[in-house]
């Protein structure tokens, strides 16, 4: 009997831009476009950018602000649509669930897994909380364990735990590197390849 199926995608890059590099563009703040690629200590940069909030006196409030002024992918929400029809579908992300939300929204609050925020009462983020480590690979662990067939999307080296682990991993615009890397993966570019590579997936499966 064929499984039913759970569909994972990455956020960041696959559905929305990166948040943290259009808060710098937005606030003109060039400190901030410091990403992992830089600084692959997850926790020294997070450091870094709670420090630069602080320095610029940005609240949570301002962030969301920014953050609401961005707007998925395009073709991300009509993908996303479709994927929903075809699967239960889950979104794990690297992000903080405050950032996320104004995004969120724009695509209708599908299922998110990721990382959350300590705000304190003046607004100001004050600490962040991982939720678990390498949470994208585990949570599609689990899912196998509760005996669904997986597929799962993303773009970068975060994501690539997760891929390796899910029954079909599939990489969605990601940087040459990555694709070096990892050749075992498909490479798609556009969400009609996106789609077919998923489609593929539901006749395996
Ligand atoms: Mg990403």
């Amino acid at each position: 009997m064929a499984l039913p199926i759970v569909a994972c995608l990455d956020l960041e890059g696959v559905l929305v831009p990166e948040i943290w590099i259009n808060v710098a563009t937005k606030t003109g703040i060039e400190d901030l476009k410091r990403t992992t690629r830089d600084e692959p200590d997850y926790d020294v940069l997070m450091r870094y950018r709670l420090e630069i909030l602080d320095r610029h006196k940005l609240t949570l409030g301002d962030i969301q602000d920014v953050i609401a002024t961005l707007t998925p992918l395009d073709g991300a929400a009509a993908f996303l649509d479709w994927l929903r029809t075809e699967a239960q579908v889950i979104i794990l992300s690297d992000t903080f669930a405050e950032f996320a939300k104004p995004l969120m929204a724009q695509l209708g609050y599908p299922c998110l897994f990721c990382h959350s925020l300590e705000i304190d009462d003046a607004g100001r983020i004050s600490n962040y909380r991982l939720r678990i480590a390498d949470g994208k690979r585990k949570a599609v662990q689990a899912l196998k364990q509760l005996n669904f067939s997986v597929a799962a999307a993303g773009d970068s080296y975060n994501d690539t735990s997760m891929l390796i682990e899910a029954h079909t991993g599939i990489l969605f615009r990601p940087p040459d590197n990555v694709i070096q890397d990892f050749p075992q993966f498909p490479v798609t570019r556009t969400y009609d390849e996106l789609q077919a590579a998923f489609r593929e997936h539901f006749a395996r499966a």
